[in-house]
């Protein structure tokens, strides 16, 4: 045992076999640690340490299972071109996981000790980061309410893990298009909710209008606002854009909507191109009318998963539309190329985005 950083490391002394990289998928594969960190009231966040990957044990009674009071994280390693492990924007993941744990009432992290526990569990697990072009290690921060308590309030344990898992190309034939439906009937999130927090429930209530347009043929559904199901939100679990006659709109942040990372590094990019990117108020309507009119050039959806997702087909209201011939757009393609290219550390990082890890 060893200690780094007030982290105590605790080291597996039966490793796994990797699983073969060309077969990773997501989410399926779990690395040989992890890292906890438990709250305790009256006492604060406390025990940083690093441990085997392992079963957790918690009372039937503990709060999590109940009332959902949970949050998480979902960021990624890249193993760069000359063997150095990158993170990207690690320090946004965090600050947004406070934002989380504000709106669901669950105590503050140390942004410091978070960013130091991901940074020493990526290390202590580097032999888990894929080398196969495409593939990198997904890391998962989130915090639990354990409390063995029914009543309805805040729990007053917590335990703030990370576990990790490497994941497959997103894209194994190179990008293409999506068919997306704008769902009508259900929503994500509603202003005043959780929208703009990455908790558990927004996902469970998200899995019936996802399976019910799958069964029709489409990959995602487009989330439309709860109020007046007018202006588009979302696409699947991504943030979403439109290049409309040379400009490129994107929903504006109403309280409902996930602020993404990768959302913010596309609208950065963008920028720095010269290209015009507006956050303003988009109706389904509109989209349609551009498309009408010749006007609506590309549409893509973004999020650490796939980058950037492009819309091929958009279902609404019993008509369809078919953007760009159902082709990946200039834009896209060049906001997808920059981003993998700086994440796996092939073109210059002129924002600082990169984080390498110390060997
Ligand atoms: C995580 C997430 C996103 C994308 O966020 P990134 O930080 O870009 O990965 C967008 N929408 C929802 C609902 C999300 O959960």
């Amino acid at each position: 045992m060893m200690t780094v950083n007030n982290i105590t490391i605790s080291k597996t002394t039966s490793k796994k076999e990797k699983p073969d990289q060309t077969q990773l998928g997501f989410g399926q594969y779990f690395t040989d640690h992890m890292f906890i960190l438990d709250y305790t009231e009256g006492k604060g966040w406390h025990d940083p340490r690093i441990v085997p990957y392992q079963p957790i044990t918690l009372e039937p009674s503990a709060m999590i299972f109940h009332y959902g009071q949970t949050v998480f994280e979902g960021m990624k390693a890249y193993l760069s071109e000359d063997g150095d492990i990158h993170l990207f924007r690690p320090e946004k993941n965090i600050q947004r996981l406070n934002r989380s744990n504000d709106r669901m009432r669950i105590p503050e992290v140390d942004e410091t000790l978070a960013l130091q526990a991901i940074k020493e569990l990526v290390k202590v697990d580097a032999d888990w980061v894929p080398s196969e072009p495409g593939t990198s290690l997904y890391i998962r921060p989130y915090i639990i309410s354990t409390e063995p308590f029914l009543g309805v309030a805040p729990s007053k344990h917590y335990k703030f893990m990370v576990i990790l898992s490497p994941v497959g190309a997103y894209y194994k034939e190179g990008i293409n298009p999506v068919k997306i439906a704008v769902e009508n009937e259900f929503v994500r999130a509603v202003k005043g909710g959780t929208g703009e927090a990455k908790t558990a429930g927004n996902y469970a209530s998200s899995l019936k209008a996802q399976a019910l347009v799958a069964s029709q043929g489409y990959a995602q559904v487009m989330w439309l606002d709860g109020i007046e199901k007018k202006y588009i939100e979302e696409v699947g679990s991504m943030n979403v854009f439109f290049k409309i006659d040379g400009e490129v709109v994107t929903p504006e942040l109403n309280g409902s909507i996930l602020e993404g990372v990768t959302r913010n590094s596309v609208m950065e990019l963008l920028k720095h191109w010269g290209i015009t990117v507006t956050e303003r108020k988009i109706t389904v309507e509109e989209i349609f009318e551009a498309h009408k009119n010749g006007k609506l050039e590309e549409a893509f959806g973004s999020g650490t998963a796939a980058v950037i997702s492009p819309i091929g087909t958009l279902a609404w209201d019993g008509k369809e539309i078919v953007i760009n011939d159902s082709k990946t757009g200039e834009v896209s393609k060049k906001l997808y190329d920059t981003l993998t290219n700086i994440q796996y550390g092939k073109e210059t990082d002129v924002f600082d985005w990169i984080v390498k890890l110390e060997r």
